[in-house]
């Protein structure tokens, strides 16, 4: 196995396919909207991380019978994921924050994925997770933002938190019972390969449960387009990126289920994205150098739960 897809994942835990669907919540960022920030993210467009999703003025349980309607017919799908995508979605009223997700507990609905910044996850939040994941028989995922472990280059993404905000919420979280998924952008110029390295090992020592890897795409009207509008700022190159990629999952643990290894993004928002290649292709080229190479994910990590040998 070269790395633990999370597609294998599904079929293993719910065995058979399973359909991630997004639902948009009307909430905001604590970095958009002046509380940390007013700017936000670098990289973050005016839409948050969400470029699929329905209105938030329709309700959550509308929004997905819609899309389970359209997929279940299009695919033959059966059963699927409520994926609570943009923004940051513990950033509402908590009893607000238990209402939507009661909403997404239906048939068919395997598991919640709530998606949030590290410094929005009280445990109030956690508590309400908890409680539905124990109450409903639906399982429920936390995908925590971090994409560096560079508290340097946090800062000048403007992320508005730093490792330890991640690394306290990923604790509390496992003591709620609750899985945790973590988002890296593995590209990130700012960042040395010993930096993306140490991302890997931090996030095998917390014994996350998933991982989100993304490719820092430029889009347009954000101030990391601005920067690279005016020459400021160069993406690296798609070697580097799939190097890096692959050595982040050498370092990784192979207990850690990737949810992806690139992202992506409409092309008439973005000024730069994934090298005009298609991300599949570049999916493509990763596994093949893998193989070639016998690099595999775990290959050269240390950390995990799993007891050390004897001697
Ligand atoms: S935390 Fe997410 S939603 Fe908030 S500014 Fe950053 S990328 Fe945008």
């Amino acid at each position: 196995m070269l790395y633990y897809k999370f597609s294998d994942y599904l079929v293993k835990t719910y065995h058979e396919k399973v359909y991630k669907i997004p639902v948009n919540i009307p909430v905001n960022c604590p970095n958009r909207d002046g509380t940390i920030s007013v700017e936000g993210c670098v990289f973050c467009g005016d839409e948050g991380a969400g470029f699929e999703t329905l209105s938030p003025d329709i309700p959550v349980r509308e929004q997905l019978k819609r899309n389970i309607g359209y997929i279940g017919e299009k695919y033959g799908a059966k059963k699927y994921i409520a994926y609570f995508q943009n923004y940051t979605n513990t950033y509402c009223p908590a009893e607000q924050f238990r209402e939507y997700l009661l909403q997404a507990v239906m048939d068919d609905v395997v598991a919640l994925y709530v998606s949030t910044r590290p410094d929005c996850l009280g445990n109030e939040y956690l508590e309400i997770m908890s409680e539905i994941q124990g109450g409903r028989n639906v399982d429920i995922v936390v995908e925590i933002g971090l994409q560096s472990v560079n508290n340097r280059t946090l800062s000048t993404l403007n992320r508005g938190h730093t490792v330890a905000d991640f690394i306290d919420s990923v604790l509390r979280a496992k003591r709620y019972g609750l899985k945790t998924c973590a988002h890296m952008i593995t590209d990130i110029p700012m960042d040395s390969i010993d930096d993306v390295i140490e991302g890997a090992r931090i996030l095998s020592a917390l014994d996350v449960d998933q991982v989100k890897c993304h490719s820092l795409y430029i889009l347009k009207d954000t101030k990391l387009g601005e920067w690279y509008s005016k020459g400021l700022f160069k993406p690296l190159d798609k070697t580097e990126f799939i190097e890096r990629t692959i050595m982040f999952l050498e370092y990784l643990s192979k207990d850690i289920v990737i949810q992806r290894l690139i992202g992506r993004a409409p092309e008439e928002r973005c000024l730069f994205c994934n090298w005009n290649t298609s991300w599949w292709k570049i999916v493509g080229e990763i596994e093949d150098i893998m193989k070639q190479q016998n690099r595999y994910q775990g290959k050269k990590a240390r950390f995990g739960l799993k007891p050390l040998p004897e001697g």
